[in-house]
């Protein structure tokens, strides 16, 4: 049986390693069948053990079973979208350095790679900025993610998800590489965007190809 605990550290981990998150920035959850375990808050992720996880239930948000652990503060917005879309399985977040840049001008990611077509659409949108942890910013996110698995929010950092934690964190870890990417390019020059017959065909070929077999 799959250790939904030990998957959760693990991408934890995984997101520290790639240098998406450092000290206790940053969360992750996965559904737990009627429920969802969510990363505690304020524990330091290179601290973190599978037994800190927290369970809570995706209808209220209340614990499913006691813990002296504290769920992370943005556990609202993980309910959020787990319980609205039932094919999505797992929530990334992170203050990664070149996404967080990006989304303090407010401004969405537009069409400048094909890669964008990851995150499901012709651009990566930025959520409004609302206060960490409120029900505001949990509504502004669904509104960002609107047929999309990723988002940016303002002012903070980006959002990410998938049918799995392995592909909510390869899209955060795609989504902060085309961050960069956007950050360098608008240096140099104006980026040349793509045209949105280009962008559809990229989403059409994504569609029929696994997302992650890239040329
Ligand atoms: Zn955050």
């Amino acid at each position: 049986m799959i250790n939904l605990r030990e998957n959760l550290l693990s991408i934890t981990n995984k997101l520290l390693a790639a240098g998406l998150n450092h000290g206790a920035t940053g969360n992750c959850s996965c559904r737990d069948r009627d429920g969802f375990l969510i990363t505690p808050t304020g524990v330091d992720s290179s601290k973190l053990t599978a037994d800190m996880m927290v369970r809570m239930n995706l209808s209220d948000g209340s614990l499913m079973q006691e813990s002296k652990y504290k769920p992370s503060s943005e556990w609202q917005f993980h309910r959020a979208i787990l319980e609205k879309y039932s094919e999505i399985n797992a929530v990334v977040h992170t203050h990664s350095v070149f996404a967080s840049t990006l989304s303090v001008l407010g401004q969405d990611i537009p069409a400048f790679h094909y890669m964008i077509a990851v995150a499901g659409g012709s651009s990566i949108r930025c959520a409004p900025y609302a206060m960490f942890g409120t029900k505001e910013l949990s509504d502004n996110i669904l509104k960002a993610i609107k047929d999309r698995k990723a988002c940016l929010l303002s002012n903070h950092g980006l959002v990410a998800m998938g049918e799995d934690l392995n592909e909510a964190f390869n899209i955060a870890e795609e989504v902060e590489h085309l961050s960069r990417l956007f950050v360098e390019a608008k240096r140099i020059g104006e980026p040349k965007l793509l045209s949105s017959k280009e962008l559809t065909e990229v989403l059409n070929r994504f569609n029929s190809y696994s997302r992650w077999s890239k040329d």
